[in-house]
C-alpha cells in the first residue's frame, strides 16, 4: 500500500483535521416508532416566576405538545425525547471561553434579558435556565439527523438564531443551528450542502456570523429592518436579504417568502434545509413589529414545506421566536395543517423512504 493510500485511510477515519468526531448520545437512533417530532419536558423554563419577567412565553413549546396531542395528532411514546447537549456536543461550534462564560450569572441575564437572573447563584442558572436551552439544543441537533434520515423533522424547541460561536444575545445562548448543520457535515455522508431558510422577524445574525465565509451554507433570511440585531457585518452573510418595513402584511409577505423561497432552492439544491420559523411575524407582537395573520403564518409555513417537498430536500424546522399567548395554538395549528396536507408524512421521506420507523404514524393514531 502506498503512503498516500495509508493517509487517505487515516483521513477517512479520523477526517481531515485527524480529529476524530466526539462520541455523543444525539445520533443514537430513537427507539421506533416515533415520530420525527422532537421534544423534551425540560424545553420549558419555570422558576419562581422568573419566566415572566421576560415577554415570552417559557411554557409554549409544552402547550403546542398538548395541542397536538388534543387533536390526536401525537402521544407520548411517539415523541423523540430530546437530550440536553453536553460540553463536548456544545464544542463543536462553540469555544471554551464562551461556555465559561456562561458561568457568571450576570453573563446569562444579559443573553436571555431577564435581569434578575445575575443574583442568582450559577448552579441555579445553570438548572433552571440554561438546561432548558440546552436541551432544545440537543433537540435541533437530534432532529437534524431525523431530517435526514426521514425527509423531515420538527424541534418544537429550537432556533437561536442570534447566538454564534462566541457571543450569545436576545435569548440565544446556543447557536443550536450552527451546531445541527456542523454535525451532519461532521457525520453524515452524503450532507455537504446546506440552506438556512430565516424567517423570524429578527434578523439571525449569530448563524451568520459563524457560516460568514462557508460557502456550503446558503442563507436566506427574511426580516423587519428596523429592529433587533441589525447587524451590519452579518448581514454579508446573507445570500438573499429580504428586508420588511413595520406594520408589512399577509399578502405582500407571502408573495416575498413565496418568490424568495423559490428563488433560492432553485439557486443552489442542498442536502439539508433548515427551517427557522419564528412566529414572532404575528400581528401584534411587541418585538416583531410586523402585522401577519395567524392564517398568514400557517401559510408561510406551508409555502416552505411545499418548496422542500416538491424538490425532494429533507427540512428541518426550529421554532425559534414567538412571544404572544396566542403563538403556541398557532404552530399547532400550522403542524395539523401540515399534516392534512400531507407535507409531513412517510411519503415526504426520500432516503428514509423505505424506513419502517417513520411508518405512517399518524395513520396509526388516528384508526
Ligand atoms: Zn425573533
Amino acid at each position: 500500500m502506498c503512503r498516500s493510500s495509508v493517509v487517505c485511510i487515516f483521513q477517512w477515519c479520523f477526517g481531515t483535521d485527524f480529529k476524530r468526531p466526539h462520541r455523543t448520545e444525539l445520533y443514537e437512533d430513537p427507539p421506533s416508532p416515533c415520530c420525527p417530532i422532537v421534544y423534551s419536558p425540560d424545553y420549558n423554563i419555570t422558576f419562581m416566576g422568573l419566566e415572566k419577567l421576560h415577554p415570552f412565553d417559557a411554557g409554549k413549546w409544552g402547550k403546542v405538545i398538548n395541542f397536538l396531542k388534543e387533536e390526536k395528532l401525537i402521544a407520548d411514546d411517539l415523541i423523540v425525547q430530546a437530550r440536553e447537549a453536553t460540553d463536548e456536543d456544545l464544542l463543536v461550534v462553540h469555544t471554551r471561553r464562551y461556555l465559561n462564560k456562561l458561568k457568571w450569572s450576570f453573563v446569562v441575564a444579559t443573553i436571555t434579558e431577564i435581569p434578575p437572573v445575575a443574583f442568582l447563584p450559577n448552579f441555579v442558572v445553570q438548572r433552571k435556565v440554561l438546561k432548558p436551552l440546552r436541551t432544545q439544543t440537543g433537540g435541533t441537533i437530534m432532529a437534524g439527523k431525523l431530517a435526514v434520515d426521514r425527509g423531515w423533522a420538527i424541534n418544537v424547541g429550537g432556533g437561536f438564531h442570534h447566538c454564534s460561536s462566541d457571543k450569545g444575545g436576545g435569548f440565544c445562548a446556543y447557536a443550536d443551528i450552527t451546531l445541527a448543520i456542523k454535525f451532519l457535515f461532521e457525520r453524515v455522508q452524503g450532507v455537504s450542502k446546506a440552506t438556512i431558510i430565516d424567517l423570524d422577524a429578527h434578523q439571525g445574525n449569530g448563524h451568520e456570523r459563524d457560516f460568514m465565509d462557508d460557502h456550503r451554507v446558503y442563507i436566506m433570511d427574511v426580516y423587519n429592518r428596523y429592529i433587533y440585531p441589525g447587524d451590519g457585518f452579518a448581514k454579508r452573510a446573507i445570500k438573499r436579504k429580504v428586508e420588511l418595513e413595520w406594520g408589512t402584511e399577509d399578502t405582500e409577505y407571502l408573495q416575498k417568502v413565496h418568490t424568495h423561497v423559490e428563488g433560492a432552492l432553485n439557486e443552489l439544491k442542498p442536502d439539508i434545509i433548515v427551517y427557522n420559523a419564528g412566529t414572532d411575524i404575528l400581528d401584534g407582537d411587541p418585538l416583531g413589529g410586523l402585522a401577519i395573520s395567524p392564517q398568514g403564518i400557517v401559510k408561510r409555513d406551508e409555502v416552505v414545506f411545499k418548496a422542500a417537498r416538491r424538490r425532494r430536500i429533507p427540512i428541518l424546522m426550529v421554532t425559534s421566536g414567538g412571544y404572544q399567548k396566542r403563538t403556541a395554538r398557532i404552530i399547532a395549528d400550522s403542524i395539523l395543517n401540515l399534516h392534512n396536507l400531507g407535507l409531513i408524512d412517510k411519503e415526504l421521506a426520500t432516503s428514509g423512504a423505505e424506513n419502517p420507523k417513520c411508518c405512517g404514524f399518524f395513520h396509526l393514531l388516528k384508526e
